[in-house]
C-alpha cells in the first residue's frame, strides 16, 4: 500500500444505478425518485434518498429503463 498518508481524504464512492460502475460522488448525477418522476438534484436540498448515475447520455437515458424495471412486481 503505498499511499497510506493520502491527504486526498475519504472519497465518497457511489455506484450508478444503471451501469453499476462505482465513482467518486462527485462525477456523477445525483436524483432523487419523486412520485412524478425522476427529478435531478444538483443543489441537493430534496429530502428524499439519493440515487446516481454517471454524467453519460448512455447511462442518463437509460434511466427510463431502469426506472420500469425496478417499478415491475413491486406495485402494492
Ligand atoms: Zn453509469
Amino acid at each position: 500500500m503505498p499511499n497510506m498518508n493520502s491527504k486526498a481524504g475519504h472519497i465518497p464512492i457511489r455506484t450508478c444505478v444503471v451501469c453499476k460502475r462505482k465513482s467518486a460522488q462527485s462525477e456523477l448525477l445525483s436524483f432523487v425518485m419523486l412520485p412524478s418522476g425522476i427529478a435531478f438534484d444538483p443543489a441537493r436540498r430534496l429530502p428524499a434518498r439519493k440515487q446516481y448515475v454517471c454524467q453519460k447520455w448512455d447511462c442518463v437515458s437509460g434511466l427510463a429503463k431502469w426506472r420500469k424495471k425496478r417499478h415491475k412486481g413491486s406495485r402494492s
